[in-house]
């Protein structure tokens, strides 16, 4: 709270996004909007462990970025009443790295992993009896005098977060006790999300104005809440200070935000595949191939927003744009397939 007041202060010295970001993440499931179905079975399962006085089952977090599931980590965290310490993938680069903090844990604590799906095979390999027994193994020395010298931890849970589920090998997945996927939000939900952000950083915004975000926000929190700051900039300058629907609209078009809050990747792919196969249908390895992505990022992180928001559809021979699309990208299909075939 003390870094809410801080950022609505109005000689606030440094404002920075990623200040702001933690200032507006909810602390609590109560204020922690949408993905209904996981966070009622989190509740479930964090009262339970709570009257067990045990720690809570390792749980996977999978979904494509700015969902909340860093945010969840420390909201299980919190609700739990334990200590939570955050790290990530790559930067557990050694065996030795992921001892540090396993050892520094305290009873029941949740240690959270952000892009688990990067982890080195070593250091997965280390973190396997760790989640199991809670214990590890670990060398001193090296060549004849190296010993293995057996460190037993106090019971933690692993939150493990990823975009690219598909990346995680099996024995991995296979020790998460809670899978949860978070799926993208409905406009409906991100104007709660948009007007308690709002409240939060003190800036009047009506409802109707948080729509005109919601809109544009890719389904996404984080899109929506730095979107939120952008336009209250807009407001600050160039209107009332509040932030109603016409400053809205006119700081969405000022930042070039795309209608559908697509942005440059969604509109790449699109533009792929009409640009280079006629609007489809095409394989998806063929689709990354001509963007230069990898097919796994393609199918877990872009798709499946597109597909969503019903501008691709998968067919058996591949994907392929829908009328909306070409709508969108403004080309007329008929003529476009049409001046092709000529
Ligand atoms: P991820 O870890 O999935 O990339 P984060 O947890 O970092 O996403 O969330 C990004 C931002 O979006 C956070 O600062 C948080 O304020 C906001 N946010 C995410 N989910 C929600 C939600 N359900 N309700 C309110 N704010 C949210």
């Amino acid at each position: 709270m003390a870094e809410d007041l801080d950022i609505r202060s109005e000689n606030c010295p440094r404002e920075s996004d990623s200040d702001i970001e933690r200032a507006l993440r909810p602390t609590r499931f109560d204020d922690f909007s949408g993905q209904d179905k996981v966070v009622d079975n989190l509740r479930v399962f964090v009262q339970a462990a709570r009257m067990r006085g045990e720690a809570l089952d390792h749980l996977l977090l999978y979904g494509p970025p700015g969902l909340g599931k860093t945010t969840l980590s420390a909201i299980i965290a919190n609700e739990l009443g334990v200590g939570f310490k955050a790290t990530s993938g790559p930067v557990l680069d050694k065996p030795g790295d992921l001892a540090g903090i396993l050892t520094s844990l305290e009873k029941n604590d949740v240690l959270f992993i952000d892009e688990i799906h990067r982890l080195s095979p070593v250091v997965e390999e280390y973190l396997y009896s760790a989640m199991e027994d809670y214990r590890i193994d670990i060398m001193i020395d090296k060549g004849p005098g190296a010993r293995s010298v057996q460190l037993t931890l106090s019971p933690f849970t692993l939150v493990g977060a990823t975009t690219r589920s598909g990346l995680l090998t099996s024995p991995l997945r296979a020790r998460f006790g809670i899978p949860c996927h978070l799926e993208y939000y409905d406009h409906e939900i991100l104007e709660r999300i948009i007007l308690r952000s709002a409240h939060l950083l003190g800036v009047k915004c009506s409802a109707e104005a948080a729509h005109e975000i919601a809109l544009r926000s890719r389904g996404t929190p984080r899109i929506a809440n730095r979107l939120l700051r952008r336009v209250r900039d807009f407001a600050m300058v160039k209107g009332s200070g509040s932030i109603d629907p016409e400053i809205a609209r006119y700081g969405l078009e000022a930042l070039k935000i795309d209608r559908y809050g697509l942005d440059e990747i969604d509109n790449k792919i699109l533009s792929t595949i009409i640009h280079k196969f006629r609007g489809g249908p095409v394989g998806l390895s063929t689709i990354a191939t001509a963007l230069g992505e990898d097919p796994g990022t393609v199918e877990e992180v872009y798709e499946p927003f597109l597909i969503k928001e019903g501008f691709i559809k998968r067919t058996p021979r591949g994907r392929e744009v829908t009328d909306l699309a070409w709508e969108h990208l403004g080309i007329n299909r008929l003529t476009f397939q049409g001046g092709l075939f000529d």
